[in-house]
């Protein structure tokens, strides 16, 4: 008689997003049925057109800001859009999306008893006066300037899960994901790469925002979702909150020469003011992820910006 043959059912909001996509995309491999729920606020059906024909896979039109009746064994919350112009231009569905979003997912978590990660981030640190930044450290945060509505709705987040933790004993997985990039980034993004990429593959000036010297670290995609798979499959008693990152740490001013050399591209720098609140250096302290989950990133910079470069090329 044939064995019955049970796969994991899991949810991943922001599941057509940038790191959504590519999340499903390894879940799917790792043979789970996967249930993709976006508003497409700022994802696309392009990023997950490849995985429609898997009968595995689904996907739901939702906003997480309202309940969602579904039935899962995990969770993956990634919905609420991440780079600063998208985030601002309606801040207040931004914290609603971080904060009324996670409530909706972590009482969905509740009733069926799943697992539930949360997609945090570095911002929790904002403009951060240790250098690197280890998770215990409390943050520099502005509660009521243009990026708190990301900040203080990602930190309200993170209050929420550990809450549920304290009180419901709900298995919680917390990850505070450092600048990533790579292919199925949105073209008209916003964020630093994105933008750089497509400047220089039209021989447009690259714009640096201030005089440049601000640093970064960012990290390949498929780095990031390693780490996000192997810190789902920790032991109850390992929650996070965990940095997942790289800690190659560039001024903006190298990271447009780098784009420049590896495009050949004849742009120019042109210097914009800067925004408000902008960081001046991120790094993150990967000390936990190494000995808790085993993980560190293996691609570096130039590695994952020749695969990106090659994806943003459709778009110009
Ligand atoms: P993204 O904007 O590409 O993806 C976010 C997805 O969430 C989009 O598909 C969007 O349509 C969807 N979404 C937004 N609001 C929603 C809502 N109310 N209901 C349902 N869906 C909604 O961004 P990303 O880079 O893929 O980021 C994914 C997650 O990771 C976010 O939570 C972000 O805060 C976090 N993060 C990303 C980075 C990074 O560098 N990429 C860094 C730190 C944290
Ligand atoms: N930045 C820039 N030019 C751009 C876009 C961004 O110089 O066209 C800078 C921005 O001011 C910040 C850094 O690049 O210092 C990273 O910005 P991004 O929006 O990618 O992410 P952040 O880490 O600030 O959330």
């Amino acid at each position: 008689m044939k064995k019955y043959h049970f796969n994991k059912r899991v949810l991943v909001t922001g599941g057509a997003g940038f790191l959504g996509s590519h999340l499903c995309e390894a879940l799917l491999k790792q043979e789970c049925e996967v249930l993709c729920v976006d508003n497409f606020f700022t994802g696309r059906r392009g990023n997950v057109a490849h995985l429609l024909s898997n009968p595995s896979f689904e996907i739901l039109r939702h906003d997480i800001t309202f309940p969602l009746f579904v039935e899962v064994d995990e969770i993956y919350n990634l919905a609420c859009p991440a780079s600063p112009p998208h985030y601002q231009h309606d801040p207040v569905q931004t914290t609603k999306t971080s904060v009324i979003g996670a409530i909706n997912m972590l009482g969905l978590a509740k009733r069926v008893g799943a697992k539930i990660f949360q997609a945090s981030t570095s911002e929790v640190y904002g403009d951060p006066d240790i250098h690197p930044q280890p998770e215990s450290y409390w943050g520099r945060v502005n509660p009521i300037g243009s990026r708190s509505c990301y900040d203080e709705g990602k930190r309200c987040a993170e209050t929420l899960f550990f809450d549920y933790r304290r009180q419901m004993d709900l298995p919680i997985k917390v990850v505070r994901i450092f600048n990533t990039y790579g292919p199925h980034m949105h073209p008209h993004d916003g964020r630093v790469v994105s933008n750089f990429i497509m400047q220089a593959l039209r021989n447009e000036p690259i714009t640096i925002y201030g005089t440049g010297e601000q640093t970064r670290s960012f990290c390949y995609v498929s780095d990031l979702i390693a780490g996000f798979l192997k810190l789902m499959d920790t032991p109850h008693e390992i929650t996070g909150p965990i940095n997942i990152g790289n800690p190659g740490e560039f001024t903006m001013l190298e990271l447009a020469e780098t784009v420049i050399k590896l495009t050949g591209s004849k742009s120019e720098l042109i210097f914009k003011p800067l925004p408000s609140d902008d960081p001046k250096q991120r790094q993150p302290d990967i000390t936990q992820a190494k000995e808790k989950l085993g993980w560190e990133p293996t691609v570096p910079l130039e590695e994952g910006l020749k695969p990106t470069i090659k994806y943003f090329k459709q778009y110009v």
